[in-house]
């Protein structure tokens, strides 16, 4: 099977994800991506996604610690864009309800936002204007071309249908010397090595994976270049991960997730700890193309 990410590859067949085994993941054999064959159907994927919504709306409704949480996890992606973009329009590509721009905003950028969810959309559209905010995918969002200083993608490139045309619109709504961040989980993350067919991040709204070489191959083709790679680190509690592995049962970790919920204190089971669980974030910037130069 042709790798849908190269285009040059054969990929091979690896293992089928745990949760459903009709989905397998495949292994590109020249760029190292992978993605789920067969794709589940856009009916399978929208059913999947308003039942974890609700989830995530309990969880959010038993305190503001949720929210507490994403901020000071955003709050770490924007310091490391403000070493190469201190200010002007940042765009939140999966922007949610808001929580990175929200942020961003009170850092002094300007927040636009594209959201699929209607819902969340809706929600980030009263707090940062109708205009600000577009429903659906990038690919159709009506914003002017090279408009934005920072484009931002958190747990997105993983999800969508075609990351080779979200970085394409990226970078034709990117200014000439704007930065991407892409944060999305790394297969050659140490969380991987050790759980295997066994990783978090193998689900079924998960389409592709990356590690570092095919991010950066991926982006190559598009226009970009690598200005900076890190392991993500997120701010999370011991509450979540209780919630997280409730809904998403593991044989080891759902139990002893269990186990120190039943054990552990409130105070610390809700207290802030920084952590890497598998994801890796990248700072991309624009390949200069030569005057008249298209990218095939
Ligand atoms: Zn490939």
């Amino acid at each position: 099977m042709r790798c849908p990410l190269c285009l040059t590859g054969e990929a091979q067949e690896m293992w089928p994800v745990r949760e459903n085994p009709d989905f397998r993941v495949q292994r590109c054999g020249h760029c190292g991506g992978r993605f789920l064959f067969p794709q589940p159907t856009a009916e399978f994927l929208s059913e999947l996604y308003s039942r974890s919504y609700y989830d995530a709306w309990g969880l959010q409704e038993e305190d503001g610690r949720v929210r507490e949480m994403k901020v000071s996890t955003f709050a770490l992606r924007l310091e490391l864009i403000k070493r190469y973009k201190r200010q002007g329009k940042v765009l939140d590509v999966g922007c949610a309800t808001g929580f990175f721009l929200e942020e961003a905003a009170r850092q002094g950028f300007s927040p636009y936002g594209v959201e699929f969810s209607p819902y969340s959309s809706r929600i980030a559209a009263e707090k940062f204007g109708e205009e600000a905010v577009f429903q659906g995918v990038l690919e159709d969002a009506p914003f002017a071309p090279a408009s934005f200083d920072v484009i931002a993608m958190s747990d997105l490139l993983e999800h969508v249908r075609d990351p080779g045309s979200v970085l394409a619109k990226t970078r034709e709504l990117l200014k000439e010397d704007g930065v991407v961040m892409v944060m999305t989980p790394d297969t050659s993350s140490l969380t991987h090595r050790v759980m295997g067919s066994r990783w978090v991040h193998y689900k079924i709204e998960h389409l592709f994976y990356f590690d570092p070489r095919s991010l950066e191959m991926l982006a190559k083709r598009h226009g970009f270049r690598v200005l900076h790679r890190e392991a993500a680190r997120k701010t999370l509690t011991a509450d979540y991960f209780y919630h997280q592995f409730e809904r998403y049962p593991h044989w080891l970790l759902t139990p002893v997730c269990r186990a120190l919920h039943r054990l552990l204190p409130k105070r610390i089971r809700q207290g802030n700890f920084r952590i890497t669980i598998g994801e890796m974030v990248v700072l991309l910037e624009k390949i200069p193309l030569p005057e008249g130069a298209s990218l095939s």
